[in-house]
């Protein structure tokens, strides 16, 4: 079995910043990536607060990141990892869907999940008109009426981005105010056909076999209203995604891992970047910070070592 200086879980921005700078140390790296190359960020339809890159699409801007780490000679495997258990000799073996891999260090950067509603239904349509990506399936719903579901700015800028394809849209939020930025906000007031359903949150997906509307209940009135809609883009933000490294690092009651600024752990081999350890700031360009700053501490604790793969 290869013995890796360095295993990132994990490729969204944190882990891909991260292997751009072990490589560039001279450490071998694999890359494991169960989704989608590239993380959360290929979701945004425009992104246009990374400092040095001109605006442009959440997509093309995580391909230069894969570009980048890739062309520096990073490996990728494509799988899902299940457990990471510590070797008598300090090394590490991580067990996958479909293999295992030995490292000497460890960096986790497994990003966040969709939250989902927790409603009656909402399991059984997702696929079937319920979404959490407007820009992966938008299209689909060109010249339908959709909600997105949400205050924040994925939310925002799902209901702007699909209210050029679609016939209307119930944006649907639990208070009166939008947690996203104001300038993102600011965007509404230029949709003719964006209706605002504020106050109020989905209590049941209405449907069939595929969705057709959302029952929601204004909380300050209770008025319950059906909503026909073909498509409900869930944008309610993330949890995170660290069961497999529960019985290995600490997480605190949210499951975040637990780390500061430094990105070490509780482990001296395993290092945390990215939304997923334990933060105030969650955006793209923390979660870059985090990739160079666990690499190179992986990379003095390998060097301290006195051993290379
Ligand atoms: P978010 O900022 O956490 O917002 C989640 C929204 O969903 C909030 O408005 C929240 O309501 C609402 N919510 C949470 N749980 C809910 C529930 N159970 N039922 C109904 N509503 C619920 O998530 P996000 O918009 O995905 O953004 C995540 C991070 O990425 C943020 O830091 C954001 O700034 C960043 N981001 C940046 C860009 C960019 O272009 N730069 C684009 C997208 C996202 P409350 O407001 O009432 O809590």
């Amino acid at each position: 079995m290869a013995l890796y200086d360095i295993i990132i879980v994990g490729a969204g921005p944190a882990g891909l910043t991260a292997a751009l700078y072990a490589r560039r140390a001279g450490k071998t790296v694999l890359l494991i990536e169960k989704e989608t190359f590239g993380g959360q960020i290929t979701l945004s339809p425009h992104v246009e607060n990374y400092p040095f890159a001109r605006p442009m699409s959440g997509s093309e801007l995580a391909q230069v990141l894969v570009d980048q780490a890739m062309n520096l000679g990073a490996e990728v495997e494509v799988d899902a990892v299940n457990s990471v258990s510590e070797n008598a000799n300090g090394t590490l073996t991580i067990k996958t869907d479909y293999s295992e891999f030995t490292c000497r260090a460890l960096i986790i950067a497994t990003g966040l999940k969709h939250r989902r509603l927790g409603v009656p239904n909402e399991d059984s349509f997702i696929g079937g008109g319920i979404s959490f990506c407007a820009v992966c399936d938008g299209a689909f719903f060109k010249d339908r009426p959709v909600a997105v579901i949400g205050g924040g700015n994925t939310a925002v800028q799902d209901a702007i981005y699909l209210s050029k394809t679609c016939s209307k849209v119930y944006l649907i939020h639990r208070r009166s105010e939008f947690r996203a930025e104001k300038r993102v906000v600011d965007g509404l007031s230029a949709c003719s056909n964006i209706e605002l359903v504020l106050d109020s949150v989905v209590t049941e997906c209405l449907g069939e076999h595929r969705l057709e509307g959302l029952r929601v209940q204004n909380k300050l009135s209770g008025d319950v209203r059906d909503i026909a809609i073909d498509g409900a883009f869930v944008a309610i933000g993330q949890e995170p995604n660290n069961a497999a490294f529960s019985e290995l690092v600490k997480l605190d009651g949210s499951g975040f891992i637990i780390a500061g600024e430094s990105c070490t752990t509780d482990r001296p081999n395993i290092f945390v970047a990215g939304d997923c350890r334990t933060k105030a700031v969650r955006q793209l360009v923390t979660a870059g910070a985090d990739g160079g700053v666990a690499a190179l501490a992986a990379c003095s604790y390998i060097d301290a070592m006195g051993i290379t793969a």
